[in-house]
């Protein structure tokens, strides 16, 4: 490595504006990789943390979806989570969280995501070395026990950036849900999340993807990613969106119900929609104080099943990009990300997704 010192975009508090600051860079220690950033996208939740609505330390970096092109390899890392080889000049995405070491829920409860001490790329202050440790600077080190994967060359950097977030959530979200061949399925919430959902469904082979969502541009988009009836629950009176719904999904109600809007208040519907010994899953409702009132005799009677899915296991990273190299043709994936901004207009790209002027901004350092 040659650079002494990279540019990290830094907030100092929630909605101050971003600065861009120098940083210094070391050789990486050993398990690290130190990566140049290619891109790396907004998240939704990185809007959450800017704005202040969960807590996350400042001076910050923010960003975890990232990929970028590897320029030193610490000791100990010579493969990748599928023993592909790496090298220097490889491009790779990586989990959005490592951990400590071994645990309990490591070695039993197969649940490495939940270790206790999990940390997120994105999630740290900028004080804290190395510093490059989020997406929005020019470098970021992968830290020891996360889990990396290759690129192939043929994906794109729009392609590949949602991987290690959204795609591997909806995969988490999606296997939750146990959706299998000819099922139908109902999404909440057609941002990426919803779409990612969507096309995945539709890969797991489900007959028929029902979406739902307030804002026209979204359900209209919805299409091309394998919704094949999208909805205004706003304006669509309950009854005849539970009608509309089990006219699709005969004869009685949904497979399965993928909640990804963050909304609470959508899920007792949610629940309405499915068949007796129905799945709902919850993947959209991250920030605490998410208070819902739920008929519980209805979970009782129609045998219903409920799931959580935060964080996503390392297994669903390697489905997320296997999942993206086989369907980049049959679903624009590459379009998903609609505008780009460099490491100076940080504020401003955050500024559009906060306002839905875009779907996915990307920070191209
Ligand atoms: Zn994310």
């Amino acid at each position: 490595m040659n650079a002494t010192s990279g540019r990290l975009a830094v907030y100092e508090r929630p909605n101050a504006p971003f600065q861009v600051l120098e940083y210094p860079l070391r050789s990486p220690e050993p398990g690290e990789v130190l990566v140049r950033v290619s891109m790396s996208t907004i998240c939704r939740s990185d809007v959450h943390s800017y704005q202040g609505h969960r807590p996350n330390p400042c001076p910050g970096v923010l960003g975890h979806e990232i990929i970028g092109v590897i320029e030193a390899l610490g000791a100990g890392v010579d493969r990748d989570m599928r023993g592909d080889p790496l090298k220097m000049g490889d491009r790779i995405t990586w989990s959005e969280y490592f951990i400590p070491g071994p645990s309990y829920f490591t070695e039993v409860l197969d649940l490495p995501q939940k270790s206790p001490g999990v940390d997120k790329y994105g999630h740290m202050a900028a004080a804290t070395p190395p510093h490059h440790h989020g997406g929005f600077g020019e470098y970021c080190y992968v830290l020891p026990r996360s889990w990396i994967l290759r690129l192939p060359d043929a994906l794109t950097d729009e392609e590949a950036t949602p991987i290690n977030c959204g795609v591997a959530t909806m995969i988490a979200v999606t296997e939750a849900a146990g959706i299998r061949m000819g099922q139908s399925v109902v999404v909440q919430g057609l941002g990426l999340l919803g779409l990612y959902g969507a096309a995945i469904a539709k890969a797991r082979g489900a007959r028929t993807v029902i979406g739902l969502d307030t804002m026209v541009g979204r359900r209209d988009r919805a299409h091309r990613f394998g919704v094949d009836l999208a909805l205004d629950p706003a304006t669509t009176d309950r009854d005849d969106l539970l009608r509309r719904v089990r006219q699709l999904c005969r004869p009685e109600g949904a497979d399965a119900v993928l909640e990804v809007c963050g909304v609470p208040e959508v899920i007792p519907l949610g629940i309405e929609m499915l068949r007796v010994g129905g799945t709902y899953v919850l993947g959209g409702v991250v920030n605490p104080k998410a208070m819902v009132t739920i008929d519980a005799n209805q979970l009782l009677r129609k045998l219903l099943t409920l799931r959580g899915v935060h964080n996503y296991h390392p297994r669903n990273l390697i489905e997320a990009l296997d999942f993206v190299v086989a369907n980049r043709k049959r679903f624009p994936f590459h379009d998903l990300v609609d505008g780009k901004y460099p490491l100076d207009r940080v504020g401003e790209a955050m500024a559009d997704t906060a306002a839905g002027r875009v779907l996915r901004a990307a920070i191209v350092p």
